[in-house]
């Protein structure tokens, strides 16, 4: 009786310690969450506030202000809120546009990610691992979304690249000429195309040559698979999550995932919540639950953000902008991941891939004697070999007769 009265009197200096410990263990972790992000600041692989600046305001940037917009979930403020130190900006053409102004449409894409990166002193636009690296201020990058916009034509590749394009995510929701989109996709066109075709190939080693990343988000997995089989760079998945937590084919199988892992390449984590619960309600747990099995199943160096912010209209209760990525990573600490393991989803695993893409390129063949990638570079390289046979010829008796 005299033991549970002293319990009594105790409980409530007991339960004061427990919140005292709690309350502590929760600014321990946020506290640690900023200074990792500060050092480390986020890349994130997937936005599309292009694609609202075109829907709301026609992309005519003067009737905005970046910096505080609030119509979107995108904005100067929350980005620094949110620890972003790269963000790839979607240029992204709609399926129906294909074999019509796809090439224009992404042009001014393209534009209006260049006029906003370079009216805005908060953002630098770049267009290497070394520019993000070297940046003080947000990188801006762009991601070609949709193999539609190059309308089955290398040399539009070419000059996307050169505009300053640095990933192509192969299809949208419908097939190309050249590669199957996921789950038959929305758009009926093109429905003869399977995987990869032969010109598909070309393009993924075009793509390798000129050093631009392979982006397999909205493929099917008969895409991935066949352009994990050639591809000589790595290559990554800018926006989906684990399709053995939700089975849909814009995420990614366990093959698929084990493939990514022999290629070095990564998946950047879709934050949507119709990817991450299949359309039932999400939290910032159900979303960690993607990064952890991602990990479980090829560990840390293959992980990355791809928000999707400003793309799509779902999102997890508390991640509802992008000022909450460190709510996220504060989550990952409490499962016990480690600081070694956050900076490289943060930052590393995609300077990796991005850097090694680079260094493919670099070694590729140049373009004049390189017959297998460029069909057009043909006859040149027969005409070399046919002049350097003349001389030959000609110039053998001389020497030895
Ligand atoms: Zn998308």
């Amino acid at each position: 009786m005299e033991r549970t009265k002293k319990m009594t009197l105790l409980a409530p200096f007991l339960l004061c310690f427990f919140i005292q410990m709690t309350s502590c263990s929760t600014d321990y972790i946020s506290q640690k969450t900023q200074n990792l992000m500060k050092s480390h600041p986020l890349i994130d692989g997937h936005n599309d506030l292009a694609l609202q600046l075109r829907r709301l305001y026609r992309n005519k940037l003067s009737k905005i202000n970046l910096r505080t917009i609030n119509t979107t979930r995108t904005n100067l403020h929350k980005l620094k809120t949110g620890h972003v130190g790269a963000q790839f900006w979607s240029a992204y053409v709609l399926c129906g546009a294909q074999d019509k102004d796809a090439v224009r449409l992404a042009l001014e894409q393209i534009d209006v990610i260049k006029r906003m990166c370079n009216e805005y002193e908060e953002l630098e636009f770049v267009t290497s691992s070394q520019g993000i690296q070297n940046t003080t201020k947000i990188a801006c990058l762009i991601g070609l979304e949709g193999g539609h916009i190059i309308d089955s034509s290398l040399a539009a590749l070419r000059m996307f690249y050169d505009l300053g394009a640095r990933y192509m995510t192969l299809t949208h929701t419908c097939n190309t000429p050249w590669a199957q989109t996921s789950g038959g996709g929305p758009h009926k066109v093109y429905q003869e195309t399977k995987g990869l075709t032969e010109f598909g190939k070309e393009v993924v080693k075009e793509m390798n040559r000129i050093g631009m990343i392979i982006d397999l988000s909205h493929t099917s997995f008969n895409t991935s698979r066949e352009v994990l089989a050639i591809s000589q760079a790595p290559v990554i998945f800018s926006h989906s999550a684990a399709y053995a937590l939700c089975g849909i084919e814009r995420n990614v199988p366990n093959d698929i995932l084990i493939k990514i892992k022999e290629n070095n390449g990564m998946v950047m984590v879709n934050f949507h919540t119709a990817f991450i619960a299949c359309g039932k309600t999400a939290n910032i747990s159900t979303l960690a639950d993607h990064f952890n099995y991602i990990k479980k199943i090829i560990g840390p160096e293959y992980i990355g953000f791809g928000g999707d912010y400003d793309g799509v209209t779902g999102f997890p209760e508390g991640l509802e902008d992008v000022s909450k990525y460190p709510l996220l990573v504060e989550e990952l600490l409490r499962r016990g991941w480690q600081d070694f393991e956050i900076k490289a989803i943060l930052r590393e695993n995609f300077l990796r891939v991005f850097s090694k893409v680079e260094q493919v390129s670099d070694k590729v063949v140049p373009l004049l004697l390189n017959i297998k990638y460029v069909q057009e570079g043909k006859s040149v390289f027969f005409c070399i070999i046919f002049c350097v046979l003349c001389i030959v010829i000609k110039e053998f008796p001389k020497m030895y007769f």
